[in-house]
């Protein structure tokens, strides 16, 4: 049959046009990866046809003896990658796997803690627009004023007064360590189940750069496609064979449907990547180059939220600039430099505003950018947002588009799909 060329130019267009903004962009958004061709071949296969409601195994649809294969593969080495004596793979995105631990564990109306949003936390932990936090009673964590870091006295404290059912650690904007052994003392202390979402920061722990919450948490949360480079997607695991029933059936049939079989494969791709020692490379860079992006932000004088990073990602405070997060932004884009305005804690700016902007490297690594790359991409953010804070002299659309030249260069020094 037809080639996509052929048959939708216009889609194809659309496709070529991304390609060709990923290869020449600096990518700093923290939650996004570029991952391998193995990896999109298989998300791009025929795997995409088939319909295999149920478990491998115990199928509700004939014909499943292929993927099944896929699926257990992709269980087994999910469970191997991260030390877990169970895994399901079929979450179709983070926000659903994290809807399953609630509808496992919760009923409608009950009271959990998760990490404030604007501390850091994600939608799915309790937000108001969210099912989380419309459904269920949130009472939310937040990090200290002083020094932005979660406070585990206060936790320890909100959990005795709350008395919640389920404790989430994990976010989308905290650059620091998880305590999670404490965590669970927490937890275990007032009769909670703890959930840990490391979508953040699981290809650090696969990695072995980044405590794991596996030994520690009742149920583990990822998402695939952050920096453990998959393709887009969920991974549950957990230790406890009585919670199993409660985790698989929530996903289906409480949940989901059909599981896309597709991406099922590719996730097993790329747990398999990440079993390789290369990955431990991998994921020692993301680390060493998220500390080289923060000192250079610092240097050139701007503030990271908590004072540093122990991950693959920070929070930049733009007050000493005199900058918003939104201009900021779209100044940095101008300039083939992706990143994504943020909440800072205790931002005296709306959400469509901010005061921040996050930064993060594990997409830039992938591509081969270490230290000295950073340090030059650091030097380029602040080029771009001291125009953007002298705006009075007219000159930051030359700079941007300076800038964009320069970021050409350099990312044709580490092509992509090649
Ligand atoms: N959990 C955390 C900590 C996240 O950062 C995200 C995504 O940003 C999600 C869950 C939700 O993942 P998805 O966008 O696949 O629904």
């Amino acid at each position: 049959s037809a080639s996509l060329e052929q048959a939708d130019p216009e889609i194809a267009a659309a496709i070529k046009g991304e390609l060709g903004r990923q290869r020449h962009e600096v990518e700093l958004i923290a939650s996004e990866n570029i991952v391998s061709r193995a990896v999109l071949e298989a998300q791009g296969s025929v795997m995409t046809n088939k319909y295999a409601e149920g478990y491998p195994g115990a199928r509700y649809y004939g014909g499943c003896e292929w993927v099944d294969v896929a699926e257990n593969l992709a269980i087994d080495r999910a469970k191997k990658l991260f030390g877990a004596k169970f895994a399901n793979v079929q979450p179709n995105s983070g926000s659903q796997m994290n809807q399953a631990v609630f509808l496992a564990l919760l009923q409608p109306g009950d009271t959990f803690m998760g990490l404030d949003l604007a501390a850091g936390g994600h939608l799915t932990h309790g937000s108001p627009v969210n099912m989380s936090g419309k459904w269920f009673k949130a009472a939310h964590y937040t990090v200290r004023r002083e020094d932005q870091i979660i406070d585990m006295d206060a936790v320890a404290r909100q959990a005795e007064e709350v008395k919640p059912k389920l404790i989430v650690a994990g976010g989308s904007a905290y650059s620091r360590a998880w305590d999670f052994k404490r965590f669970r003392e927490i937890a275990d202390s007032v009769g909670a189940y703890l959930l840990v979402d490391m979508a953040h920061f699981a290809g650090l722990v696969a990695g072995g750069v980044h405590a794991s919450p596996v030994p520690h948490a009742h149920i583990t949360t990822t998402t695939t496609h952050k920096s453990l480079r998959g393709p887009r997607g969920g991974l549950m695991l957990w230790n406890d064979e009585t919670l199993t029933k409660k985790f698989n059936s929530a996903i289906f049939p409480g949940l989901q449907g059909g599981p896309l079989m597709h991406v099922i494969a590719a996730k097993a791709v790329a747990f398999g990547e990440a079993l390789r020692p290369d990955f431990k490379v991998y994921a020692k860079n993301v680390v060493e180059n998220a500390k080289a992006l923060a000192e250079a932000m610092k240097s050139h004088g701007f503030d990271i939220v908590s004072g540093g990073t122990d991950n693959h990602l920070m929070l930049v405070d733009l007050r000493p600039k005199g900058l918003k997060g939104n201009a900021s932004e779209k100044a940095l884009v101008r300039a083939a430099i992706t990143c994504n305005k943020n909440g800072i804690p205790f931002d005296p700016e709306s959400p469509f505003v901010t005061s921040g902007i996050r930064l993060g490297t594990p997409a830039a690594t992938t591509r081969g950018f270490g230290v000295a790359e950073f340090q030059q991409v650091g030097g380029m953010i602040a080029e771009v947002l001291n125009a953007v804070a002298q705006s009075d002299d007219g000159k930051a659309p030359l700079v941007e588009a300076a800038i964009k030249e320069r970021v050409k260069a350099l990312t044709d020094r580490f092509p992509i799909y090649q």
